[in-house]
């Protein structure tokens, strides 16, 4: 975290920010709760309510707070202790973090250093520290576009499935959002969920997650010839997931599975032909060439492979804060940044939502592997003094890698 000196720059900038113009606000604001996390502070001031977007604005601009959240959850009375509050529904929030998603690039990025012995090591942090079994780390995370195409694929395929198997509406109900960190917020706002309990979205989640899901009932039978495809949902998705998985398996990934070694070669040879039953949509001849256990296994793997990769605890919780579009990240000072479905395509989240720019600054960068800010590649950097165009410089400061030089 950024020190005194160095707080005072980046929150200035940030009240330059709200200072500057309208601020958006979530449908019905009036009965969200609202909480902010101060710049240096841990904890988070919540149990606040705005009526106007101005008050908000207003707000933010004598504050200037590192982080701004607001509840999914719709209140009769959103200021009141928890069990006062008087709950009338929430929106549905997905939330796909590429810290939950396997990148090789996290190997060049991202660093631990276990807090027990000191160790250190390079990519994702482990469970515990292979020297001591320490579970306490700090860490250094970046972002980067490898990181971040990875996340917008899966939040793809999540809208894919939001749209095509639950037709929600992509113009009236659904709302993207880069986190203005490392990934994406998908909003349902819709009567048909407002009032899901948390077992039902549990439900939701689970057929997202293709959790439970038997191939028997989706065509994988020794009585059905032809099976009807085209009719969209998990029966499309499955037949595909299956061919894509078994495209690009190899002899680790199947054993991996599940499957002996014995096997999973005999699934290399027959590849060609299961891939072809595939296309053909003849998913009951599968049956003729592997055994259901064997093909249980596959449907499992590739189950997983094409499941949206969502953050399932965010999704079930009733009382969800989650970062208001339009506001500032305190630890990139980038915007959490709405996003049109139609054009998530072309977005490229580390040029559109950057929030400073124009002037340099001079700054002493302890430690930052290469990154691209505005579509500029800078770095790496280690103890060195740099002149940084703005954005660069402010994303390192918030990111508490360099502080003020001088
Ligand atoms: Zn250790
Ligand atoms: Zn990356």
């Amino acid at each position: 975290m950024a020190a005194e000196r160095e707080i005072q720059l980046i929150s200035e900038k940030f009240r330059e920010f709200y200072a500057k113009g309208r601020i958006e606000t979530p449908r019905e604001m009036e009965r969200r709760e609202f909480g902010f996390i101060p710049f240096g502070a841990k904890a988070m001031f919540r149990h606040l309510s705005f009526s106007t977007p101005e008050d908000l604005r207003l707000y933010l601009v004598k504050n200037t707070p590192a982080h701004v959240y607001y509840s999914s959850a719709y209140y009769e009375n959103p200021e009141a202790e928890m069990e006062r509050k008087g709950w009338l529904g929430a929106d549905l929030i997905f939330d796909i973090d590429a810290d939950h998603i396997e990148t090789p690039c996290k190997a060049e990025h991202d660093r631990w250093r276990c807090k027990g012995c000191g160790l250190e090591g390079r990519g994702e942090t482990p469970e515990s520290c292979p020297r001591c079994g320490g579970i306490s780390f700090e860490e250094e995370k970046w972002i980067c576009n490898r990181c971040l195409d990875a996340a917008r694929h899966e939040a793809q395929k999540l809208l894919d499935i939001l749209i095509g198997d639950f037709g929600f509406s992509p113009i009236d109900e659904l709302e993207v959002s880069f986190t203005g960190h490392r990934g994406y917020h998908i909003h349902v706002s819709s009567p048909n969920i407002r009032e899901l309990d948390q077992p039902a979205r549990r439900e939701i989640v689970d057929y997202i997650l293709g959790t439970g899901i038997k191939a028997e009932l989706h065509g994988f039978k020794p009585s059905l010839e032809r099976l009807t495809t085209g009719e969209g949902g998990w029966r499309d998705r499955l037949i595909k997931a299956l061919y894509d998985y078994l495209e690009e398996a190899d002899l680790k990934a199947l054993m991996e599975a599940g499957l002996s070694r014995a096997t999973a070669s005999k699934i290399l040879e027959i590849k060609d032909r299961l891939l072809q039953i595939l296309w053909d949509g003849r998913p009951s001849l599968a049956l003729r060439l592997i055994r259901r256990r064997t093909l249980d296994k596959l449907v499992e793997a590739a189950v997983e492979r094409e499941a949206s990769a969502i953050d399932t605890v965010v999704t079930t919780d009733l009382h969800r804060l989650i970062r208001l579009p339009g506001t500032l990240h305190g630890k990139t000072g980038l915007i959490a940044q709405r996003v049109s479905v139609e054009i998530l395509d072309d977005y490229d989240p580390l040029v559109e939502a950057v929030a400073f720019k124009g002037g340099m600054l001079k700054v002493y960068v302890e430690r930052a592997p290469r990154f691209s800010i505005g579509g500029v590649l800078y770095g790496p950097y280690i103890g060195e003094e740099v002149e940084l165009p703005m954005e660069a410089a402010l994303y390192l400061l918030c990111k508490g890698a360099a502080r003020l030089a001088g």
